[in-house]
């Protein structure tokens, strides 16, 4: 009997969790197994409870579920619950523990695939959604030197200042708030490039030295990662290094085991790019 696991979302069909899950196992010579569930929108609940009748161990939680998967969670990591986002689950007896490994995806590929350390460098966040609420505990606990938090709704950006105060040095604002300073890392964690989009960034915040990341990924280059090219930044990378990691992050909470990612985001980066 396999050990069963899942990503439950709607729209689902897209997800590339299985094929990187089923990947991981394989190579890591688990005896366990991966499927895609489309939940309804209001069926969330019911469908996570099905799944675990059946004897499931484990899932991935993804748009539009993240916040309901908190809110299911009766354990929570330290990450998850300063996420309010919970994309991981582990079935524990009655327990369910929730977990966000979306913000470790993001610092493991920086750090170590694109080899760009984040102690003492400046990095400029872009957004306050789900996506840049996960990223800023691990962002922090790399010790950057300054974590600016940037936002279209400046209010959000506040918020989430204050909330993470105590975790490292932060500021916020929006986006021209930051106009003439310059960043070693700069983060595009809004979902401005999935209506092809770009934020209204200051030309100036880029260096020729600095890495442009993008969290979305795509067959072509996104709004933002041309409009870093554009100001001279060499160093650009979407979201498919992240995407992996973080499902790496999910396979060792549930087995134990970290699997190795270099092939499997270079297997992605080919199919995203044919
Ligand atoms: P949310 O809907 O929670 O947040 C959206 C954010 O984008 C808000 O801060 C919003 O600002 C901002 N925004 C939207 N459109 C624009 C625009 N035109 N200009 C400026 N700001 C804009 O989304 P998520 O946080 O869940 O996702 C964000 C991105 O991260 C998506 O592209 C998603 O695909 C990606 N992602 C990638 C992952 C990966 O593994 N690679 C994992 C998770 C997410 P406002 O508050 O003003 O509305």
């Amino acid at each position: 009997m396999l050990d069963s696991y899942a990503v439950i979302g709607n729209p689902i069909s897209h997800s590339q969790s299985p094929l990187i899950h089923t990947t991981f196992s394989h190579q890591t010579d688990q005896a366990m197994q991966y499927e895609a569930i489309l939940a309804q929108q209001n069926g969330f609940p019911a469908a996570v409870t099905a799944f675990r009748q059946q004897g499931g161990k484990g899932m991935n939680v993804t748009i539009p579920f993240k916040l309901e998967a908190y809110q299911l969670s009766t354990r929570l990591t330290e990450r998850a619950r300063l996420a309010q986002a919970v994309n991981t689950f582990r079935f524990d007896g009655n327990q369910i523990l929730g977990d966000n490994t979306d913000g470790a995806g993001l610092v493991r590929d920086i750090e170590s695939n694109l080899d760009v350390p984040i102690a003492t460098k400046r990095v400029l966040l872009l957004g306050a959604g789900g996506a840049a609420r996960g990223a800023i505990l691990p962002l922090l606990e790399q010790k950057p030197s300054v974590l600016a938090i940037a936002n279209r709704t400046i209010h959000k950006a506040h918020t989430l200042h204050q909330q993470f105060i105590s975790y490292g040095h932060i500021v916020s604002g929006d986006f021209m708030d930051f106009s003439g300073e310059h960043f070693d890392i700069i983060i595009n964690a809004t979902s401005s490039s999935l209506h092809d989009a770009l934020p209204e960034l200051s030309p100036s915040n880029f260096t020729h030295q600095s890495l442009a990341y993008d969290m979305m990924y795509s067959n072509k280059p996104t709004r933002f990662l041309e409009f870093a090219k554009q100001q001279g930044v060499n160093h650009l990378a979407d979201g498919i290094g992240m995407l992996v990691e973080q499902a790496a992050e999910s396979f060792f909470l549930w087995r134990g085991i970290r699997p190795k990612t270099k092939d499997v985001i270079a297997m992605l980066q080919s199919k995203v790019s044919t």
